[in-house]
């Protein structure tokens, strides 16, 4: 329901450049959409991957991480969940992890294909721990990734792969200080910083760091860095968004 993610290569002395504090603002500010479950995953520098989700309240998911903090981080991704395939529990929370906990993806919408696609991956021996067509999009993407050895290659393979309305955004330990996403059908917006950058389903997700904002079309994959935004399409070949300034006042 409502998405962001956050790189930052800015010295998290201040609060308001570690991934927890900035995930847990935008989804706060994403609340207004109305959701049932809320998640975070952050990667360190290190390459450590640690997450967090709670059904219920965004309240529920900061209480958790208040009592068992995650790592410092600048890199990340933040979910509020609306539910459409599997109730609204903690395990059908996002993110949701594969890659034996190495990766981890958010997801709006619903994958029209999850049905053939999980037992496809249930063939290979992938053990699912939720209820969600989401998981399906997780496994499916570090399939690819450990075909293919890219995290936006994999992202643009798997969005081949996978039918219906989506956006989705992922981070792998592999690859600390990246985000990649996609989008079909469903809404995504780059935010742009300085030594930092950010990805939300709208634009309030990001609207207390910066008025930078770029559009991404539909059927696009984005890879954002601290200090890069690469946007492909489906052929992976090389598009330009378009720049806007936000000119809303939350
Ligand atoms: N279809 C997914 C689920 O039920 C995502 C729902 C959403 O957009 O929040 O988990």
């Amino acid at each position: 329901c409502g998405i962001v993610g956050y790189v930052s290569s800015v010295a998290p002395t201040a609060a308001d450049h570690l991934a927890t504090d900035v995930l847990l603002q935008g989804l706060g500010r994403l609340e207004y959409r109305g959701y049932d479950s809320a998640g975070i995953a952050v990667v360190t520098g290190d390459g450590d991957l640690a997450s967090e989700k709670r059904a219920g309240k965004l309240a529920n998911l900061t209480g958790a991480i208040e009592a068992n903090p995650l790592p410092a981080a600048q890199t990340g991704i933040g979910h509020t969940r609306w539910a459409t395939h599997g109730g609204p529990t903690d395990g059908n929370a996002h993110p949701h992890l594969a890659d034996g906990g190495k990766l981890a993806l958010i997801h709006n919408g619903i994958i029209e294909n999850f049905a053939q696609l999980k037992a496809e991956l249930a063939a290979d021996g992938v053990e699912f721990a939720s209820e969600t067509d989401t998981e399906v999009a997780a496994h499916q993407l570090a399939k690819n990734y450990r075909a293919a050895g890219d995290l936006t290659e994999a992202m643009r393979l798997t969005v081949g792969q996978l039918e219906g309305a989506f956006t989705l955004l992922a981070v792998h330990a592999d690859a600390p200080g990246t985000v990649v996403a996609a989008r079909l059908n469903s809404p995504l917006v780059i935010g742009l910083g300085e030594g930092e950058n950010f990805l939300g389903s709208d634009v309030a997700a990001f609207i207390d760091h910066t008025r930078k904002a770029v559009e991404i079309g539909q059927n696009q994959i984005v890879t954002i860095t601290p200090d890069s935004v690469e946007i492909i399409d489906a052929d992976g070949e090389a598009v330009l968004g378009e720049p806007f300034e936000i000119d809303w006042d939350p």
